[in-house]
């Protein structure tokens, strides 16, 4: 747990019970979850108290939100050390198994913007079929059938 508690004073946020079993839950994860399976993972926080913790944990820039496109919002912890977020890689959501993967060696490509254009956040997910999946014979198709 001090290993937590360290992330969270790095960050600027006070340490408490809550706010640790929370980080513990998405630093266990390794993979962006959804609040649905956040919520599955810790059972002594109800859901509103989760939500105003990543919420916290936002504002401090210790979470990123990645939209996957078709389950709404996942939650992962930012790995950035400094003030600028160094963190930010591609993910990859598998249409068939319906997970969604860090390619934490796949930094997002920066794009050039226009003048008078400032970015706060990227997205970059790239959808397709895991290699489990792959493996299985599995196609984006074989779902719409059943
Ligand atoms: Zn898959
Ligand atoms: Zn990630």
């Amino acid at each position: 747990m001090e290993e937590l508690e360290r992330i969270l004073q790095e960050h600027g946020i006070k340490p408490t019970a809550n706010r640790l079993l929370v980080l513990k839950a998405l630093a266990e994860c390794h993979r962006p979850v959804t609040m649905a399976e956040l919520e599955d993972s810790i059972d002594s926080i109800d859901k509103s108290g989760i939500f105003r913790t990543l919420t916290l944990f936002n504002e401090h820039h210790l979470l990123h939100q990645i939209d996957d496109g078709c389950e709404g919002v996942r939650y992962e912890l930012c790995h950035a050390t400094g003030d600028v977020d160094d963190d930010r890689h591609v993910h990859f959501h598998c249409e068939v198994c319906h997970r969604t993967f860090c390619l934490e060696e796949n930094p997002v490509p920066s794009v050039q913007l226009p003048d008078g254009f400032q970015a706060e956040t990227v997205n970059f997910m790239v959808k397709g079929i895991c290699p489990d999946c792959a493996a299985k014979g599995k196609t984006t198709h074989t779902h719409h059938h059943h």
